[in-house]
């Protein structure tokens, strides 16, 4: 026997053992050891002692089922949803609210500790919500038949079973309400779900949206035919029976994709968008426009955004992976002017429309790749003060970060929602930058998201 078999022999699949977990994952997972091995086991939380079934072993580490908690934490709660254990849309409903935000606030820490090797980084206490459920102002439910009946939910994790989600709790009612009425009335109508292997029916997503600041609702059904029956009765029912509506549309997507919408929009009925606002912004959200799915707590995130950049009126701000340019939007009247970077050139579109409704003149948008549109004009003598940046959960490119320490903004604010990438762009930042303040952000409550917002300041910069 060499080494390594020998190695994979001390665990093996199928096996049961008890360990202790010691932390919670990236993925809202309990991590143990076992014979020094680590074990990630889904729904355990850290100092509890359980009872696994062990079900992969990988080289690094091995995953097992929890099959019984010997020792129970003090932060285990009895999850609220009832189908908690099939949805796989949450992950930490077993766990006490305040617990789940104080272990938000460890993976950031424990992020920078790994990347940055920072033995003592800045954290500050996870921002959560006074009330952490219905929070989510979009809904977006497929459509099936299972047994029988139609049903409109999220797709079991790893599986392709529909889960029924009229009562998702992290929805906000409105949401729920449209789903489950627009449901009702189609079952009625006999308006059929799309089938994805038959590739017949017409109804493939209830997309549902709510405007926190004027209640005003949105409901969308992506349909895999243009045309279908009794398009008329249903629009009818909907606005008797939704008093709230104020918009229906149709977009239509035709292949066999695993993406929610297709080319083509239409208004059934209505307005073509929805009136919101989010602090002193307003925007019109059409059906296909990108928002935050958590106002309350954008709110708060932007106001953080705000605080760490720390403008006098003087700056030039770049918002990069600006998306609708919220962020640009929020910090434009504190600055002299802001200029922000997108991908896609729709999110520019809306972002320019949100400027222009919103009489930010000092504002405007750019269609490109932040890593080369912001090197480009360092070239051309454009010196930010203020670097905002806003990655995927990729987080940011190299040749951006090369170009961060060349182009040396007094400061970045980093807004993350990812630690992991989050550490490793810190541990090179760190090159030219201090890292001050890490504010941690509760968007997704109950879920193992952590957004962050970071202030880094040039090292040696006069101030
Ligand atoms: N700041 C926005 C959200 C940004 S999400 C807000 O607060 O609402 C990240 C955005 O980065 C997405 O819109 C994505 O299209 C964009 N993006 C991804 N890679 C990019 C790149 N290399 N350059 C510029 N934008 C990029």
């Amino acid at each position: 026997m060499n080494k390594s078999s020998q190695k994979e022999a001390a665990i093996r699949v199928g096996q049961q053992i008890t360990l202790t977990i010691k932390s919670l994952g990236i993925n809202g997972e309990g991590i143990g050891y076992y014979k020094r091995k680590i074990v990630f086991v889904d729904k355990a939380l850290p100092g509890e002692v359980v009872h696994a079934e062990v079900t992969d072993v990988k080289e690094t580490y091995a995953i097992a089922r929890l099959v019984r908690v010997v020792e129970r934490s003090p932060a285990r709660v009895e999850p609220p949803c009832p189908v908690y254990e099939e949805c796989g849309g949450c992950s930490l409903q077993h766990m006490d609210y305040q617990a789940q935000l104080a272990s938000k606030r460890e993976l950031v820490i424990e992020s920078l500790r790994k990347y940055a090797r920072l033995e003592n980084p800045p954290v500050a206490e996870t921002i959560g919500m006074d009330n952490p459920w219905g929070y989510r102002n979009k809904a977006q439910f497929q459509v099936g038949r299972q047994n029988g009946r139609l049903v409109a939910g999220l797709y079991q994790t790893g599986s392709h079973r529909l889960v029924d989600l009229e009562e998702c709790r992290v929805q906000h009612e409105a949401t729920n309400e449209i789903v489950r009425t627009a449901r009702q009335i189609m079952e009625e109508l006999g308006i059929p779900a799309y089938d994805e292997r038959k590739r017949t029916g017409v109804i493939r997503t209830i997309v549902a949206r709510v405007a926190f600041a004027t209640g005003e609702t949105q409901l969308t059904l992506v349909t895999a035919t243009e045309e279908f029956p009794r398009v008329k009765e249903l629009i009818l029912e909907l606005r008797t029976r939704l008093p709230g509506l104020v918009s229906i549309v149709q977009n239509v997507n035709r292949k066999k994709t695993s993406l929610i919408f297709g080319d083509s929009t239409r208004q059934l009925w209505g307005k073509p968008s929805i009136a919101e606002q989010l602090g002193e912004l307003s925007f019109d959200l059409s059906a296909r426009a990108f928002f935050q799915l958590n106002p309350e707590q954008t709110r708060k995130l932007y106001e953080e955004v705000k605080k760490a950049a720390g403008l006098t009126g003087s700056e030039l701000v770049l918002d990069l992976y600006c998306g609708t340019g919220t962020i640009a939007l929020w910090l434009a009247p504190y600055a002299r002017e802001v200029r922000g970077i997108e991908l896609i050139p729709d999110a520019v579109e809306d972002a320019r429309r949100n400027a222009e409704k919103n009489g930010a003149a000092n504002a405007t948008f750019h269609v490109g790749r932040a890593e080369v549109l912001m090197p480009k004009w360092a070239k051309q003598g454009v010196k930010p003060d203020v670097v905002v940046v806003d990655p995927p959960r990729t987080g940011l490119d190299d040749a951006l970060i090369r170009s961060l320490l060349e182009v040396q903004p007094q400061r970045i604010v980093y807004v993350s929602c990812n630690p992991s990438t989050l550490g490793k762009d810190v541990a090179k930042l760190l090159a030219r930058y201090e890292l001050v303040s890490v504010q941690p952000l509760d968007m997704f409550p109950h879920t193992s998201h952590v957004e962050s917002v970071v202030l880094l300041t040039l090292r040696g910069a006069k101030e």
